[in-house]
């Protein structure tokens, strides 16, 4: 039957129709937290077009990445694996090789496959490049930002084959600093306040500092980044309306989120890595294209199940033991029990087991665990967005059902531990990026 079902999609090929199925575009744009994004309720106009394409389509409010940083969360979007299990969860350790990949799944099926990452913290040697015939790397500079947006603007060719196409770019990552006109959009009443100028090392000192997040210090560096957020917004809506223009008979699927959040001070940090609060866990997700009706979903999903939910709509094979469950059905409006626990982790520490942080969630409770302390606090986010109070004496059976799920996650846990030689100029770009020997 697969073989018929080939001949009849190569048949449409030749004779100028498509077979049905979309050309993909992933779209990440690197530490957008959800919670400085409009339509989450943020207080100020950051991301007009980010909103304006979900109203489109399917916008899920309540997403969360599964690594509280690039490398790990972007391997876990496309195996629908934790970190734990993928590998790729220190800079010297690659994606493990034995996992497929939602590249390769695809590029299997027929699809032309094609990313452009503006980071090289997702240099081909980490194994994230599997399955794509074609990996740009490019550096985190301004002028690379905008090849970046060139070369996705000429990603989807005339070829007759679908395409899949991931562009991950820079911004809004630090250092914050937005071009014009957005420098000083939010920020200009606190010009004199110079010293913190969007710079790694003005953020770095913010949280050396342990600074409130009322000090007027990260009240700017908030602004920075909320400028920086929505200069990539509008940059972003320029590209995502241009393809959609360019499109042809074949559907285009985009799905645009980030890869973790970003935190100002609200659990005493600055920036991203280090824990699984939801300002560096929470993303904005949606998935517009044709035949999708507009709507906001609630319910808690994961970046864990991008993959899955496209190999479904591609009609491509599924991964195998997938952490993360197809939300086709969901994109179909059809009724689906999405009942299920959801895992997340922060960045291993080398040396600094009792550093590793894991949360477990179901629906709106969870449970924020510190494995290597032995210690583990239950959050109710309805009752308790800021995530302050620890309500396991209130809710005894949550916190037993999640404290054993944790366990079968752990016990599930294969470490793969394949490592790769890093350059010493990959160190310094990382340490210049505020990634390497981030201890603190
Ligand atoms: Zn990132």
């Amino acid at each position: 039957m697969r073989v018929l079902a080939w001949i009849l999609l190569a048949c449409c090929a030749a004779c100028g129709r498509t077979d049905g199925r979309p050309n993909v575009l992933v779209l990440v744009a690197d530490s957008l937290a959800a919670g400085h994004v409009s339509s989450h309720g943020y207080e100020r106009p950051t991301t007009p077009n980010f909103d304006a394409f979900a109203a489109a389509g399917v916008r899920f409010s309540n997403a969360g990445a599964a690594a509280a940083w690039t490398l790990p969360s972007v391997a876990s979007l496309f195996t629908s694996q934790p970190q734990e299990a993928h590998g790729a969860r220190d800079d010297e350790l690659r994606l493990s090789g034995e996992l497929p990949t939602l590249a390769e799944r695809l590029r299997n099926a027929g699809f032309e496959t094609h990313a452009v990452v503006q980071t090289p913290v997702l240099g081909r040697r980490t194994g994230v490049d599997r399955g794509f015939e074609r990996y740009d790397v490019l550096d985190f500079s301004l002028a690379s930002f905008e090849r970046a947006l060139e070369l996705a603007r000429s990603a989807f060719g005339s070829s007759s084959a679908p395409r899949f196409v991931y562009v991950h770019v820079a911004p809004p990552h630090m250092p914050y600093q937005p071009p014009a006109p957005y420098r000083g959009r939010f920020s200009a009443e606190s010009e004199s306040l110079a010293h913190v100028d969007g710079s790694i090392e003005s953020a770095r000192a913010v949280h050396r500092a342990r600074l409130a997040p009322d000090h007027p210090d990260v009240v700017r560096l908030r602004a920075l980044y909320d400028e920086h957020i929505t200069f990539v917004d509008a940059r972003l809506g320029e590209l995502v309306r241009s393809l959609q223009a360019q499109a042809n008979e074949r559907p285009l699927l985009i799905v645009w989120t980030s890869d973790h959040g970003e935190a100002f001070m609200e659990h005493g940090e600055q920036g991203h890595n280090s824990s699984v609060y939801e300002e560096m866990l929470h993303v904005p997700l949606a998935i517009a294209g044709t035949g999708l009706r507009a709507r906001v979903e609630p319910a808690p999903v994961s970046l864990l199940d991008v993959a899955p939910t496209l190999l479904e709509l591609c009609d491509a094979p599924a991964l195998p033991r997938a952490e993360g469950r197809s939300l086709a059905p969901l994109l179909r409006a059809e009724s689906f029990d999405l009942q299920r626990t959801l895992v997340a982790s922060s960045r291993h520490y080398e040396g600094k087991p009792e550093r590793w942080q894991v949360a477990v969630r179901s629906g709106r409770f969870k449970l924020h665990a510190w494995p290597g302390l032995g210690r583990a606090e239950l959050r109710d986010l309805d009752a308790d967005p800021d995530e302050r109070a620890d309500c396991s004496a209130e809710h005894p059976d949550v916190r037993a059902h999640l404290q054993r799920e944790l366990e079968r996650l752990q016990a599930a846990f294969v470490a793969s531990t394949e490592r790769r030689e890093l350059s010493e100029s990959e160190r310094r770009t990382l340490r210049e990026l505020g990634y390497a020997d981030d201890g603190r």
